[in-house]
């Protein structure tokens, strides 16, 4: 059954009653592509452009060989959208050059965003490739920063782009739980919020992704996410913007039905989720996500909240 479900998967992602939430791929580089283009990914929800930056552990890529790789995505996704995130570097993804060695909770330190703002030489570079990668290519091209906090880091990250002469949408991820609590503050700076599901679950609970010990609150199901979720998605609707999933959790098709059904506006996940998540959603209509998602916030654990979730969702 589950093979004859994928089989007739495809084409764009939507409800049964044809709500629209576009599928978009996860992508480390030009690598990536054919496996998105293969399961009709409708653009890049996530392009972890810090692969680009491990070659080397003590200076950046060229702005020659950045274009180039930026380049070869774009090209991949005519008419789609491609959405770019500038350099991730530290806590779980270190680059020598630029992550301070001797903080106690790197976590929690100069990270993300704040990176590039102490490194503006670096965040420019970047932005005038993608610029230039963008050139003459009729792509949406849409740029985001990492551990975006506040208003402020989402005008000064805003200002960067409009700086390096950047002709796209500029946007911040939600990782950090201040964001989702001020995304309409966010939103009078940038076009678009993406919710980092992965680092916004490690800041809400206080637990390390990648430490074993403490999974359990990690999982995506739990409510307190669930709840930082549905307060992003309402702050971007209410501003008239879009609020896109990029995290692990939009790949669990049982949770992309509620990801919708809070008013998530677009799923990106890694290409092999695709067909799943696609074939899930196919089955339930706007109406049932939203009622999935009322039944799983309102459980106390995530366990509970998957169950109720699925109830909801294969008892109608
Ligand atoms: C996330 O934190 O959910 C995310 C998408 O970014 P990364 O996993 O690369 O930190
Ligand atoms: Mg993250």
């Amino acid at each position: 059954e589950r093979r004859a479900a994928l089989a007739s998967s495809s084409g764009p992602g939507a409800t049964s009653d044809g709500h629209k939430v576009p599928l978009l791929a996860n992508v480390g580089g030009p690598a990536d592509v054919p496996a998105a283009v293969e399961a009709g990914a409708e653009g890049v929800g996530l392009f972890r452009t810090e692969f680009l930056f491990l070659d080397d552990s003590k200076q950046a890529p060229s702005e020659a060989k950045q274009v180039e790789a930026y380049r070869q995505v774009l090209e991949a996704f005519p008419e789609g959208r491609v959405v770019v995130r500038v350099l991730d570097a530290g806590a779980d993804k270190p680059l020598d050059f630029l992550t301070p060695a001797d903080e106690p909770n790197p976590a929690l330190g100069v990270r993300g965003l704040r990176t590039l703002l102490d490194h503006p030489d670096v965040l420019r570079t970047q932005l005038q490739a993608l610029a230039k990668a963008a050139e003459g290519l009729p792509v949406y091209l849409e740029v985001m920063a990492p551990m975006v906090a506040d208003r402020l880091d989402a005008k000064a990250f805003a200002d960067a782009c409009r700086e390096a002469g950047l002709q796209a949408k500029f946007g911040a991820m939600v990782e950090i739980p201040s964001a989702a609590l001020r995304a309409r503050s966010i939103l009078q700076e940038v076009e678009f919020l993406s919710l980092g599901t992965n680092d916004l679950a490690q800041y809400t609970f206080a637990a390390d992704r990648q430490v074993g010990a403490v999974s359990r609150l990690q999982d995506p199901w739990q409510p307190a996410l669930l709840d930082l979720v549905a307060a992003s998605a309402e702050a971007a609707k209410a501003e008239g913007k879009s609020c896109g999933v990029c995290g692990e959790a939009a790949s669990d098709p049982l949770l992309a039905c509620v990801l919708t059904g809070l008013g998530v506006t677009s799923l990106s996940m890694g290409a092999a989720s695709i067909p799943y998540v696609r074939a899930t959603l196919a089955k339930h209509t706007l109406a049932q996500c939203e009622r999935a998602a009322a039944a799983a916030r309102a459980a106390d654990t995530a366990e509970d909240a998957r169950a109720a979730a699925q109830a909801v969702l294969s008892g109608e």
